[in-house]
């Protein structure tokens, strides 16, 4: 029997943060979306897997219009962005986009296969009426990734930046044609990190994109040592990444998992033991 991939990609479980917010759960509860209504307009945060469904859900939880807005560019979240006729992204996220060519679905046959990349920069505010979102810019992970700042709720939502699983710090968009440099990506999600760090006080609960939401904010603390440590060369590497589908896509092996405390990293072991205790962070 055929897989059915929209009801594997494109199955959406939806429910409310609070009164104007919704998560859009999908991937068996491994993943989400976001909705989050002003008074005027709505904002979806990333656009799944391109099933070709995900705008008439949406609109059945919000009368608004929908801006819709990618955390980074990755197949995963960037695929049904050709349902919306424009897009809010990072240049940045731009070059990602390709590995759309990837997807189980054929995004090209989506409504808006040309929409518009409307480009946002750090510190740019949407505003959804009695709700201003802040964009910050927090690419280490992709070649463009926002976090989006919701103070009026203290919300921050950070995408594939922080989770409680893993963040991949490797190559995952070979196809962006962008040279991932691990030293240089992890000094970037250090510093992003403690940005996010001083701005405490501004949220207080932390939305990733994959693996369970919201986290503790310990897992920022616990992100930021992470870091630190692996510069340190005491952080644990972890030599199976013990996740089914990563080790797949690995079949010579060159990945490991190297954590400190709740969190960890995917990276490439090679590049891990270029500057693991050997550069000062
Ligand atoms: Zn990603």
């Amino acid at each position: 029997m055929e897989p059915d991939l929209v009801r594997e990609f494109g199955s959406y479980q939806s429910w409310k943060i609070n009164e104007d917010t919704w998560i859009i759960s999908f991937m068996g509860g491994s993943q989400n979306m976001y909705l989050l209504e002003g008074e005027e307009r709505a904002l979806l945060i990333d656009t799944g897997w391109g099933a070709g469904n995900l705008r008439a859900h949406v609109e059945k939880l919000t009368a608004r219009p929908v801006i819709a807005a990618i955390t980074h560019g990755h197949l995963d979240h960037a695929g049904g962005c050709g349902e919306w006729e424009s897009v809010l992204m990072l240049p940045g996220a731009e070059a990602d986009l390709t590995t759309c060519c990837r997807l189980p679905f054929d995004v090209s046959k989506l409504p808006h296969p040309g929409f518009e990349h409307k480009y946002v920069k750090d510190g740019d505010v949407i505003d959804l009426g009695g709700r201003p979102v802040e964009l910050l810019d927090i690419s280490a992970h992709s070649n463009g990734s926002l976090a989006f700042l919701d103070r009026k709720n203290g919300y921050l939502f950070v995408g594939d930046e922080l989770e409680s699983a893993q963040v991949l710090m490797y190559d995952a968009a070979p196809e962006s044609g962008v040279p991932f440099d691990l030293d240089r990506r992890l000094r970037a999600h250090h510093a992003n990190m403690l940005r996010l760090k001083g701005l405490e006080g501004q949220w207080s609960t932390l939305f990733p994109a994959h693996n369970g939401a919201p986290v503790a904010p310990s897992y920022l603390d616990d992100t930021i040592a992470l870091a630190e440590h692996i510069y340190a060369g005491d952080a644990v590497i972890e030599d199976r990444l013990n996740h089914v589908y990563a080790e797949a896509g690995d079949p010579e092996h060159k990945l490991c998992r190297v954590r400190w405390g709740k969190v960890s990293f995917f990276v490439n072991k090679a590049d891990l033991m270029t500057l693991y205790g050997t550069k000062t962070l």
